[in-house]
């Protein structure tokens, strides 16, 4: 694969503008610390309310495919960067062929399609859960022999938990199957996790590399729920993770902020998937460490010099927002804001439907452990009567 890295290492600097596909909170993101830096920021997304649009210098209210839109994009911006997955890989192309992409249009398609990450872990040495591909009849009647249970996932356009079905047993597969439109899946073993870790790294256009501390996550129903970090990890786990996130970065040619989520199972480390793009896990970074992983974003896809990546303080947690918590009306902010260790992020978005993440809060007081107790604690408060 084309390395990115051996091109275009020339220094983007401020006021230059930077483009961005995505509007949502982690574009949002990107684009306060752009304007922060003293960078000028275009932002592509046709949807005219949202959060990354609010906030940008400029904001083109397009599909992400609009011809004109990319052209408007190519001729304005130094660089152009993305903030979710699903970019597709048409645009990046179009855009490439004016202007550096980071991180490059050939990354983007790997990691978009869970059949293309899997087989580039697998082809790379890197283990994955045992998966097999369904993509007609005959797949699901080779499945029989498949250990379940196991889930399903559509190859394309999943995200929090989106796109799954849940197969306790091989009867369970044809009607999931039929259930995600008889798309392209992987069905993956369903494993004993003994826990889930995430590395956030950047990796520079001169293929520098910085890690942030390694969080620990949890989900419920498939949505990041609680994450913090450091990491509760015996002997070198943090810079082992650390190691095994920067191989990958390097393999992919990635230039850019990348998440890669872990399984751990027993004494073995899985990789999940992986996000080409900053990650919900690393939020913790905006209120705990030297240079955010936005900050970070914007040095790397800029050629600047990557940023400190050391945590301020000795633990921190973060617990996201969902819809869910809006059931009743507006949350309790005060029970929050009473609180000088408790760091409140809302991402500005209207419609607080039911399992869509609103915002998140950060707790950075005492070990990871004691940040965890409290942030919960800080969210239920949220909305108890
Ligand atoms: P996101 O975009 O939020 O990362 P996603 O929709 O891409 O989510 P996954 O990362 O594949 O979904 O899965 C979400 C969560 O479901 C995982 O973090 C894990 O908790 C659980 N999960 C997924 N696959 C497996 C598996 N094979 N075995 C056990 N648990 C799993
Ligand atoms: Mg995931």
């Amino acid at each position: 694969m084309t390395d990115a890295t051996s091109l275009n290492t020339v220094m983007i600097t401020p006021p230059a503008m930077l483009g961005i596909l995505g509007g949502g909170q982690l574009g949002r993101y990107f684009v306060m610390a752009a304007r922060t830096m003293g960078y000028r920021t275009t932002v592509l997304e046709p949807d005219p309310h949202s959060p990354a649009g609010a906030v940008s210098d400029v904001h083109i209210v397009a599909a992400y495919d609009d011809p004109a839109a990319l052209d408007q994009l190519a001729a304005t911006c130094a660089v152009v960067t993305t903030e979710f997955e699903n970019a597709p890989a048409t645009a990046m192309e179009r855009l490439a062929a004016h202007i550096p992409v980071r991180p490059s249009s050939s990354a983007i398609a790997i990691t978009q399609d869970r059949v293309a990450e899997k087989q580039f872990l697998v082809d790379i040495g890197v283990a994955v859960a045992p998966y097999i591909v369904i993509d007609g009849d005959d797949d699901i009647t080779s499945a029989a022999g498949f250990t379940f249970p196991a889930i399903l996932k559509t190859a394309r356009l999943g995200y929090d938990g989106k796109g799954q079905v849940r197969c306790a047993s091989y009867a369970d597969l044809a009607p999931g199957w039929e259930q995600l439109g008889r798309v392209t899946c992987v069905l993956e073993q369903r494993m004993n996790l003994t826990r889930e870790l995430s590395v956030v790294l950047a990796r520079g256009a001169d293929g520098t590399t910085a890690c942030y501390p390694v969080s620990q996550n949890q989900h419920v129903h498939g949505i990041l729920d609680v994450s913090y970090a450091p990491a509760n990890l015996p002997g070198t786990g943090h810079a082992d993770a650390g190691e095994l996130g920067t191989y990958i970065a390097e393999e992919l040619g990635f230039v850019g902020v990348m998440g890669v989520e872990m399984f751990v199972v027993g004494n073995d480390v899985l990789v999940n998937e992986l996000a080409p793009r900053p990650h919900n896990s690393g939020h913790y970074t905006l209120d705990a460490c030297v240079s955010s992983q936005f900050e970070q974003q914007v040095r790397a896809i800029c050629g600047l010099a990557l940023g400190d990546t050391k945590l301020l303080v000795p633990g921190v947690a973060m617990v996201n927002l969902l819809g869910d918590m809006w059931a009743n009306g507006e949350p309790n902010w005060a029970k929050a804001l009473q609180h000088g260790s408790a760091h409140l992020h809302l991402y500005g978005k209207s419609e607080p439907r039911a399992g869509r993440k609103m915002g998140h809060l950060t707790v950075t007081t005492g070990t990871a452990m004691g940040a965890t107790s409290l942030a919960r604690r800080i969210r239920k408060q949220l909305t108890a009567g």
